[in-house]
Order: structure tokens, then sequence, then C-alpha cells
């Protein structure tokens, strides 16, 4: 919402049949961008609300825009459009958690917390040291819901741990559902099917490339991607309940095997609970 022309953007992806959601602090939406809004519904909108005061809104946004980012979520829920409220929680703003939820509720909002924070694409680090400590970390997504989302997406199957732990059956590196049915074009016109493995992409802007080339491509080369080291996630029985990956990897450590430390105690915490 930055751009000028953002409603232009977004009335024309809506013209081409998109399935629209925009995610954005929403401090900056003007009228005209409004009115685009209500012209065509998005599919959704999507904020983060990480404080329940100004202060804390301003020592974590480094804005004192607290008040317009919750008037701008009372106009959109006015207008009838689709929002949801996420919040990251943080050792910045775990003081305030009950805060949070209180206010997100009072807006009829469902309260979303996560506690998973990661590497910037750049592969700087500084936000990983938020973090929550791995026990107050799962103390938080028992008691606020992260648990009972993971067996509603599993609608009828009751979450079983133990289902999940067993050593790899192979050496591929990506257990994820990455290529399997979708992509995403960056704003430079590559095409990528995991956000975090940037150096995989195919140029869409290149003459002679298409969407069905691209994808079978990039499918097959991501999909033969093997451990080559002695990582210790490589025979890890634990690989499906930890949030490791290869690409949070690359981000956070600069390589795609290294495991994360932080990753192997919030598995071990998570286990326990
Ligand atoms: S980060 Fe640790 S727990 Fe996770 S897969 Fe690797 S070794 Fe296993």
């Amino acid at each position: 919402m930055m751009r000028k022309e953002f409603a232009e953007l977004y009335l024309y992806a809506k013209k081409l049949g998109f399935i629209t959601s925009v995610f954005s602090p929403i401090v900056s939406m003007g009228d005209e961008i409004l009115k685009a809004f209500i012209a065509s519904l998005p599919f959704n909108i999507e904020t983060t609300l990480n404080a329940a005061t100004h202060s804390k809104y301003k020592e974590i946004t480094k804005t004192g825009l607290f008040k317009k980012h919750i008037q701008n979520i009372k106009v959109l829920l006015k207008n009838k459009i689709p929002v949801r409220v996420k919040t990251q929680i943080t050792k910045q703003n775990i003081g305030q958690i009950d805060g949070i939820k209180r206010l997100v509720e009072s807006l009829g909002l469902d309260f979303r917390p996560s506690t998973m924070l990661h590497a910037r694409l750049n592969c700087n680090t500084r936000p990983c040291a938020l973090r929550l400590e791995p026990k107050k970390a799962v103390s938080v997504n028992k008691r606020y819901g992260f648990f009972d989302e993971e067996e509603s997406r599993r609608p009828g199957q009751k979450f079983d741990i133990e289902k999940l732990i067993g050593k790899p059956e192979n050496d591929k590196l990506l257990t994820c559902a990455a290529g399997g049915h979708a992509f995403w074009i960056s704003p430079e016109g590559k095409m990528l099917i995991c956000g975090n493995l940037r150096m995989l992409d195919y140029d869409l802007s290149k003459r002679g490339t298409s969407v069905k080339q691209g994808f079978y491509k990039l499918h097959k080369k991501i999909h033969g991607l093997r451990f080559k080291t002695k990582s210790k996630c490589r025979q890890c029985e634990y690989r499906l309940i930890c949030k490791w990956c290869a690409g949070r990897a690359i981000l956070e450590t600069g390589s795609l095997e290294e495991p994360i430390d932080y990753f192997c105690r919030l598995t071990e915490e998570t286990l326990e609970k």
C-alpha cells in the first residue's frame, strides 16, 4: 500500500480473476484504496498487530500509528471487508498477550497468535533473537490454540504426534508440499516454488518461457535435492514434527542442511508436552 498505484494494481488483479489476499499493516490505507476494496472485495486482508497499547506499538514498530491501525481495522469491518488479524508473540510483547487477545476479540475477530520467527529473506537473523524460549513458546501454543489448530487441519483425525515420529525413508532434502500445487511470482517476474529457496527460480520475463515449463522444471529441481552432508537433520526421527526445513536453514545458517539449534530445543519441548 506504499505504492501510489496500489488501487489500480489491486483492481487489475481482481479483473484478471485472481483470488486476491492483501497482506499489509493497513496504516497507509486511504480513501482511494478503501473504495477499491469496496468496489471489489478482496478474498482477505491480513494485518499483523503485535501490541495492545500505544507505547508497546511504538517500541515494536518505531511508529506512533497504533490508533490509526485499530481505526483502519474498524473501517474495514464496518464496510464488511474480510479481515484477519495475526499476532507474533515475541520476547517484546509476551507481557501483553492477554491484552492483545482482548483487543482483537473486542473487534469481533479471532485471536491468531504465532510464536514462530524466522530470519529475513536477506539472511538477517535479528528477528530470531526475539524468539520466546522453547518452553514458553510451547506453553503459549498450547494455551492459545496452536495445538487445536493442528487438529483442525486434519478434520476428523486426531493429531497423533506418535505417528509422525520415525527416521526419514530417503535422503530427500525437502519433505514439504513445495511444488505440489502452487507457485509464486516475485516482483521481478521470477517464478518460485519455495519463498525461502530464492536461488531456485525461473525467469518468466525471458522470451520463450512459459508458466507450465517453469513449474515442471522447478518441481524437478526442488524434489531432486538430496542431503550431501552428515547433517543431524538427515536421519532425524523428528523431522516431521520439527519446524526445520532447508529453506529456513539456508536463511538462518547459510547452509541448506545445517540444523537449527532453536528448532531442536523446540521439538524436544513439543514432544514433552
Ligand atoms: S533441527 Fe534438530 S530436531 Fe529438527 S530435524 Fe534437525 S536435528 Fe531434528
